[in-house]
């Protein structure tokens, strides 16, 4: 068990540093967490994504009772076991408060323009959920009952959580969300967003069959 979670820590380790150095989880902002069959490894209250060591990667059940570790798990431990509670297929959750994502949601915008081909491929929107306090359990449920029909959801006033079978995909899935957001504010300066219509739209849906 102990070489199974030092494998699994080390996926922890390397994709919080490549989520820091995109710029996507400033200062100790955001976690990350990956479903075991020992419960759920999560990274621990206050630690930079950048800096992670083993020790900051901590145990919990799903109830958010420390199993294993000698930290204090993120305070947002109670969202990510609703997530996995809710669902079966989705086994690694980022959530951070990546600035140009984070805009939308302090805009109260979701994201949902078919601007892009892989934004259209993979999300049909990023909804909103209300702002309710970090950490609560308000806020645990409210981002449960969106992730019943979507896979990433924009946390009103505080930033983004997503979830898919691993961290890569998790990563790489966040990295069309930024692209698209960064793309979004490029056309918006250029002074014309131009759509892909509904028949572009399908092609694309199409490619997946
Ligand atoms: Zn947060």
């Amino acid at each position: 068990m102990e070489f199974v979670q030092t494998g699994v820590k080390n996926e922890i380790l390397y994709w919080g540093k490549r989520l820091y150095q995109k710029g996507m989880s400033p200062s100790t902002s955001g976690n990350i967490s990956i479903k075991t069959k020992e419960g759920i490894l999560i990274t621990a209250s206050g630690t930079c994504a950048n800096d992670l060591s083993e020790d900051d990667i901590v145990l919990i059940d799903y109830d958010g009772n420390l199993k294993d570790g000698n930290k204090k798990p993120s305070s947002e431990k109670i969202m990510h076991s609703e997530i996995y509670t809710l669902r079966n297929d989705i086994n690694a959750i980022i959530h951070c408060h990546c600035p140009l994502i984070t805009s939308f949601a302090v805009a109260g915008i979701p994201i949902k323009k078919a601007i892009i081909p892989d934004f259209v491929y993979e999300f049909d929107e990023i909804p909103l959920v209300p702002y309710f306090c970090p950490s609560s359990i308000e806020l645990a449920q409210s981002v449960g009952k969106r992730f019943e029909k979507y896979n990433a959801v924009l946390l009103k006033n505080h930033g983004i959580v997503i979830g898919d079978v691993n961290l890569q995909q998790a990563f790489y899935k966040l990295e069309i969300i930024r692209n698209y957001v960064e793309i979004y504010f490029g056309s918006q300066v250029l002074g014309k967003t131009c759509l892909l219509n509904r028949k572009q739209q399908n092609e694309i849906k199409n490619l997946k069959i």
